[in-house]
């Protein structure tokens, strides 16, 4: 299927690796210019040379903690954009009882006010052009709350709930917000989570991913690029019409009829 956002330009956050790299390639494969992000410079620069390499479309790379405000304006300063793919690393696992104010503001920077920020910064132009997309990465954690994420249970809850407000505001001037909701998918961040499993139980890797995996339906863990395929397909011109939804990818891992 012709996506028809050939020419487009995205700003894709912390996509050097995993779920955000997924995105910026299915954005690529669309023929979408790109400006990639992550603080390190290595894989960054890999990742933006193979999508040149394979897909040959512009990718600048800015090197930065998309949750600075530094980091903010020094993607922000390579606009303008007709795509903003917003993501960062997630908040650490732990206790509910455990964390003080500054753990939660600290996540509530990154997963919540880090994603509103870039959206008021690249709204106003996408509305006066008369055409925008926008993607969150968010999680499963929205529908379903994950006991050890309580940190990210809260922070994308408050981003959802501003997503649900403002994406009915924009939507009349061409311009879509919509939120990604990923389960369980084979990144860095999941092998991280499964670490800590290792650890604390005192079982082997692979036993820590098949115990996971049995409790997803599909039997596996998602793929980054079918993750990205759902972000491009968000972000293409058939999407218009799909205004402040939150899309759950988890390979029917929640138990719910709606
Ligand atoms: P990942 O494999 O660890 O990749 C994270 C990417 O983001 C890397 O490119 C990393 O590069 C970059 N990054 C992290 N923090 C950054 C920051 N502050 N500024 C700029 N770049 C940053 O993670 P992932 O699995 O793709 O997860 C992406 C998001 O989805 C996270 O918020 C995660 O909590 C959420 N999520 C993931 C899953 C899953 O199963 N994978 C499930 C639910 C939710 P650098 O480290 O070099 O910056």
């Amino acid at each position: 299927m012709d996506l028809g956002i050939a020419g487009k330009r995205a700003l894709v956050c912390a996509s050097s690796k995993g779920l955000g790299r997924g995105c910026a390639e299915a954005l690529a494969d669309a023929g979408v210019d790109l400006v990639m992000n992550a603080r390190g410079a290595e894989a960054l620069e890999a990742a933006a040379a193979d999508l040149r390499a394979r897909y040959q479309v512009n990718v600048t790379t800015v090197k930065g903690d998309i949750t600075t405000e530094a980091g903010r304006a020094a993607v922000l300063a390579r606009g303008p954009f007709d795509i903003l793919v917003t993501n960062a690393g997630g908040p650490p696992p732990g206790q509910w009882s455990d964390w003080s104010r500054e753990d939660f503001i600290k996540a509530l920077d990154a997963n919540m006010l880090t994603p509103i920020a870039l959206m008021q910064a690249v709204l106003p132009g996408m509305m006066q052009r008369g055409w925008g997309r926008v993607v969150n990465i968010t999680s499963v954690s929205v529908k379903s709350p994950i006991a050890v994420l309580g940190l990210s249970n809260s922070a994308r809850a408050g981003l959802t709930g501003f997503v649900a407000g403002t994406s009915r505001q924009v939507a009349g001037k061409g311009v879509t917000i919509n939120n990604l909701l990923p389960g369980i998918h084979a990144t860095d961040r999941a092998i991280a989570l499964d670490g800590a499993v290792v650890k604390a139980r005192g079982i082997s890797m692979e036993e820590a991913i098949s115990e996971r995996s049995a409790t997803i339906p599909a039997g596996r863990y998602g793929t980054p690029s079918e993750f990205g395929a759902t972000c491009a397909f968000l972000c293409s011109q058939h999407a218009g019409f799909i205004v402040g939804q939150n899309i759950l990818l988890d390979g029917g891992a929640t138990n719910a009829t709606l």
